[in-house]
């Protein structure tokens, strides 16, 4: 079972300050210049860096999801391998998704998603129909497209 951490009420901006310690900056107001310097030097894979809070705050396993297959970037690359186009379309990507999550109060599940697709009895991508790839990353279970996606 997966356990979460919880939600904490802070008294004041001081303690607000040390509750939100040890998180990395909130990805939603990230420049693709901070982005690219997160991943720089990062040796895991794309979704384990994406997700992990004290790198980047914010993308849980939906968002990284959905955020590398609009990005068209395999989530098992090594996040420090990505090139200057990749690092361009991933933040073009992460904006684009956490924008339309927070307007919708969720991922949406739209047919044109990922999100809208991956929970389906042989889940297809929306974009070109190949059947959807999946295995557990860091316990969670990892979703992406081998044909726009390729590895
Ligand atoms: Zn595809």
């Amino acid at each position: 079972m997966r356990k979460l951490q919880g939600v904490r009420l802070a008294a004041d901006g001081e303690a607000a300050e040390r509750a939100l310690d040890g998180l990395g900056p909130d990805a939603s107001g990230l420049s693709r210049r901070d982005l690219a310097g997160l991943l720089s030097g990062r040796r895991g894979r794309l979704k384990t860096t994406l997700t992990d809070q004290s790198v980047l705050a914010g993308l849980g396993n939906l968002l990284a999801d959905e955020i590398c297959w609009r990005a068209r970037i395999n989530p098992l690359r090594t996040a420090r391998d990505l090139d200057d186009a990749e690092l361009t379309a991933l933040h073009r990507a992460m904006r684009r998704v956490l924008r339309e999550s927070v307007k919708a109060g969720r991922v949406p599940p739209r047919d044109t998603w990922l999100t809208g697709a991956r929970d389906e009895p042989e889940a297809a991508c929306p974009r070109c129909g190949t059947t959807l790839s999946s295995r557990r990353v860091s316990g969670r279970r990892t979703v992406w497209c081998r044909t726009c996606q390729p590895g």
